[in-house]
């Protein structure tokens, strides 16, 4: 069993949470402390308000060593605000944990009224297109290095992949359809 965390300090921790418990050989655990990211063997950045995650992970400690996780290869997913947390580049802001080769606009897709659904096929993922929420959701302007791209709505990125890292800037966890974190549980038990 692989101990999937999700940074408990704001956004949709519950949602991703209940996500995690239905998959096999996942325990899932709310993360809020330096010591629960030590015991942790991957971690979900969850959607919210990147601005307030973004000084809510200084004010806990967690920055620091969070980055020092993910560069000795933690695998972590960033949904939507946690994309914005991964990318290496804010567009017109400062970066987070800018440790994911991608730049990413914030609120590129609109306003909250601008929120919408679709459904997509994403690289990697079996069983045709994947059900998607995008809320005041940012999109990938570039990948570069090694990021690349896995799906794009609208013409515009909104999923990729770097070795241990994921990003994506829709909500697969306001759905029910478990394939996106079945894809990152299989990143989590593929590490030795
Ligand atoms: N608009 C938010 C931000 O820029 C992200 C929205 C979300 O996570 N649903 O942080």
């Amino acid at each position: 069993v692989k101990k999937i965390g999700v940074l408990a300090l704001q956004g949709s921790v519950a949602e991703h949470l209940a996500m995690l418990e239905a998959l096999p050989q996942i325990s899932a655990l709310p993360v809020k402390t330096p010591e629960d990211l030590r015991q942790i063997d991957g971690l979900i950045l969850p959607g919210g308000e990147s601005t307030t995650i973004g000084k809510l992970l200084r004010i806990f400690g967690l920055q620091v060593p969070l980055q020092a996780r993910i560069a000795s290869g933690l695998p972590v997913w960033g949904t939507c605000a946690g994309a914005i947390l991964l990318a290496s580049e804010v567009c017109g802001e400062t970066a987070h944990l800018g440790c994911m080769d991608i730049a990413i606009r914030r609120n590129a897709f609109g306003t909250q009224l601008d929120s919408f659904r679709c459904a997509t096929p994403v690289a990697g993922i079996p069983g045709g297109p994947l059900p998607m929420v995008f809320i005041r959701a940012p999109w990938i302007e570039k990948t570069w290095g090694r990021a690349y791209p896995l799906a794009e709505v609208k013409g515009h990125i909104v999923a990729a992949r770097q070795d241990n890292l994921l990003a994506t800037s829709f909500h697969p966890e306001l759905t029910d359809d478990l394939r996106m974190h079945r894809y990152f549980a299989d990143m989590v038990l593929s590490q030795s």
